[in-house]
């Protein structure tokens, strides 16, 4: 019975009986083995096969249902001989018939290879055919226990290679569950490796949500291996993979080319293997690394591998590192240490297209980012691009709680006016908001539409120093405990600080530059808010607890490393994205006076602050604190002549200048809006009622009374009835202010 099913079914049967501490999911499987070992092939094999063919069909009719479908049919071989035989998908069960005559016949029909692997010649006679629901994976990984988590795309985009040689590596020094489990089905760890499949519900848009990518996966393979093959950091200005499997030197003398990854190609390897490679042969492997499992079938036959088409005949290579092979024709090749500053290219591009490329899941690389300083553990050049768009994460990611939170600003803080709030909706314009929250009544309270801002429209770098700026401006407010304020703004601040240092090191990669750097992104990366954690509102914590601590990577959840690779791939195919331009308004917004504002009520002013205004609802138009108080003097009209707050601040002021007398102590200020005439002509009268009321009861006038008094002359109507009160009031002027009164009054 092929290794790779039993393996599968005692981890079954450990789950089955409670007894696993990681619990993984796994696929229901039916399989049938051939000819068991030590048993001799029978001589029918027409009838043997269609016997097995049946046995399989029923036992797939029993176990799977409609929704299990469609299937996948795979070739387990006793020992693993990739290439020879081809699993598929099966969409009807005609098909699985089909698949599984042609898998059989093939394992019992002669072995076609000039060097059989078998004495008695037939290919693979003992293996065994498995059926499980077909996964369109759109990653997998390959773990080797206590030691990494290897991904790449697709169902076998590490074991098969891919053509970008997109490969993501996370460190996996311990995981206890699993060598619980290894322990309890006495595998042992060192020869076993552990495959998973994911396939990501939805599209890119997965990186932009508030929690981690939703992920269909499975634990699909417990794959015996003649050890973990080596993965550790490239020394420096050393980029090809490759294994010459102890050897510390090669000198080619012959070439086996695989050009792709095809079955064909790897069966012709894997032929050529068998029958003996003339000495001091290399395999070729250009889309391949040393992790493939033609690299795997290379070290079974102890021949050098190298994933590159450089190599040349004649020419001598030396092992670098682990896993990392370089040019050596003199023999004197010394390793020297990594240097992270030799990747700064790298960083910085994958800076760029991070920072106008912005998702949320995005944190999940903070590992790639740690290791892009202390030592990658795969491709160098692509851990520095990974880190360099988690840089720009962390500055957007810091910017989106910062401007996220400012929703809370005319509610959860003190005398702010309704500038900042027309200023946000002012920004991207309320056309961009509706698209984005489909609210368009008003500015949305709603934090993850404000993210969802920053990741549909990227900024200019100058865009994000003074949206930040903006927001530490708003932070400076006092406020609720529980909301913004202090610890807000600092992080702010370390976002900003750290696009600064960013923007110093492009100008200049010096080692100085390049540290402030890195001091200033641990800042950043250690925000917290008056919670905690301060990106806790979309992100696990754990993502950035893989960066700065990776003894804490496990292999409990497999979507969260599966998150790890779908960030990677998010930024890797990105291209970088024309910023927004937003310091037009910023420049404009920090002109803008508490005395403008009273001059001209914000929602009637005829710029892009004024149309941001009149998409905020009362609340924001009128924050918390003096100047959306109606009993505070400082109130500040909002200039909407709908506004039930301002007719509410319009009747104290009537009332206040109308009731009892005693009372009036403030401003009797009557900006009342124009409503009819006949109103108006009541309100003036309660004004100059009020006025002579003070006068009556020997209460000083304010100094500017004459001036008021002047005002509502000219735009107010007076009735008979006020002419008395008015008489009374002016007889009360000093010489000055009657001079006055007579200058300003008109007519
Ligand atoms: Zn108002």
């Amino acid at each position: 019975m092929s290794q790779k099913y039993q393996a599968l079914q005692t981890y079954q049967d450990l789950k089955d009986g409670y007894d696993s501490s990681t619990n993984w999911k796994t696929q229901a499987t039916v399989a049938v083995s051939l000819v068991p070992v030590g048993v001799s092939v029978p001589n029918n094999t027409d009838t043997f096969v269609e016997e097995k063919v049946a046995e399989l069909l029923a036992k797939v009719e029993d176990a799977f249902h409609y929704n299990d479908w469609p299937l996948f049919v795979r070739a387990c071989p006793l020992v693993p001989r990739p290439g020879v035989l081809e699993s598929s998908r099966a969409d009807s069960i005609k098909e699985v018939r089909t698949i599984a005559r042609r898998i059989i016949s093939t394992m019992m029909s002669p072995d076609t290879s000039d060097s059989p692997m078998y004495e008695h010649g037939i290919t693979d006679p003992h293996g065994t055919v498995m059926v499980q629901p077909f996964v369109k994976a759109t990653a997998s990984a390959v773990v080797a226990p206590n030691n990494y988590i290897l991904m790449g795309p697709s169902n076998d985009g590490v074991t098969a290679g891919n053509a970008d040689k997109f490969t993501v590596a996370l460190p996996l020094q311990s995981c206890q569950r699993t060598n619980n489990d290894l322990k309890r089905m006495d595998m042992n760890p060192d020869n076993i490796e552990i495959e998973f499949v994911s396939e990501l519900q939805g599209d890119e848009s997965a990186m932009r949500r508030r929690e981690m990518p939703h992920q269909r996966w499975a634990m699909v393979q417990l794959r015996g291996s003649e050890g973990h093959r080596p993965i550790a950091p490239a020394p420096k200005g050393v980029t090809i993979s490759g294994t010459f499997h102890g050897a510390e030197r090669i000198t080619i003398k012959h070439i086996h080319l695989v050009s792709d990854n095809t079955d064909e190609q790897l069966n012709k390897m894997e032929d050529a293997l068998r029958e003996g490679m003339p000495e001091d042969t290399v395999v070729l492997h250009p889309t391949g690394s040393h992790l493939s499992h033609h690299a795997g079938q290379c070290f079974k036959y102890g021949v050098p591998y190298i994933a590159s088409t450089e190599p040349k005949v004649g020419e001598q290579w030396t092992q670098a590192a682990l896993g990392w092979v370089v040019l050596d024709n003199d023999g004197t090749y010394e390793p020297q240490p990594y240097d992270p500053l030799d990747f700064a290219d790298q960083f910085i591009t994958g800076f760029n297209v991070g920072f106008t490329n912005y998702g949320r899941q995005q944190g999940w690389l903070s590992n790639h980012f740690h290791q892009f300083i202390g030592g990658p553990i795969d491709d160098p050049a692509r851990t520095a691009y990974y880190a360099g768009a988690y840089v720009a994460w962390l500055i957007n990611a810091s910017l989106s709680v910062g401007f996220g939170e400012l929703r809370h600003l005319h509610s959860n803080a003190q005398n702010s006016t309704a500038l900042a709030g027309a200023t946000i909706a002012a920004l991207f314009g309320k056309d961009r908001w509706v698209e984005v929250t489909k609210c368009s009544e008003s500015l949305t309270g709603n934090r993850q539409s404000f993210y969802m801002m920053l990741e549909e429209f990227p900024l200019t770098t100058e865009s994000v120093i003074g949206l930040l700026e903006f927001a530490m401006k708003c932070y400076s407010l006092p406020w609720s405990s529980s909301y913004g304020g202090e610890k807000y703004k600092q992080s702010c601040a370390n976002a900003r600080d750290l696009l600064l240092t960013v923007n110093a090191f492009m100008d200049e990669q010096s080692e100085e530059n390049f540290k402030d750097m890195l001091a200033k992104a641990n800042l950043t990366e250690h925000n917290v808010h008056n919670g905690g954690f301060f990106f806790n509102k979309f992100l696990t914590k754990r993502a950035l607890d893989w960066g700065t601590d990776s003894s804490l990577i496990d292999l409990r959840f497999p979507p969260e490393f599966f998150s790890v690779y779908y960030a990677a791939e998010d930024v890797y195919y990105a291209k970088p994205r024309e910023g927004m331009d937003l310091m037009p308004i910023l420049d404009l917004s920090s002109s803008i006076t508490v005395a403008d504002l009273r001059t001209t009520p914000i929602t009637q002013r005829q710029d892009a602050i004024g149309e941001g205004a009149r998409y905020l609802n009362r609340y924001q138009l009128h924050p918390n604190g003096k100047y959306g108080n109606v009993t505070n003097n400082a109130f500040l009209p909002c200039g909407d002549n709908k506004c039930d707050v301002c007719g509410a601040w319009n009747e104290k002021q009537k009332a206040s200048v109308s009731s009892s007398v005693l009372a009036i102590t403030e401003s009797y200020e009557a900006n009342f809006p124009v409503v009819n005439d006949e109103q108006q002509k009541k309100d003036t009268a309660k004004v100059l009622k009020g006025m002579a009321a003070m006068v009556n009861a020997g209460k000083p006038l304010p100094d500017n009374a004459h001036v008021d008094l002047a005002f509502l002359f000219n735009e107010n109507m007076i009735s008979t009835e006020s002419h008395k009160h008015v008489a009374l009031i002016i007889s009360n002027f000093t010489n000055e202010q009657l001079q006055e009164f007579s200058k300003l009054k008109e007519d």
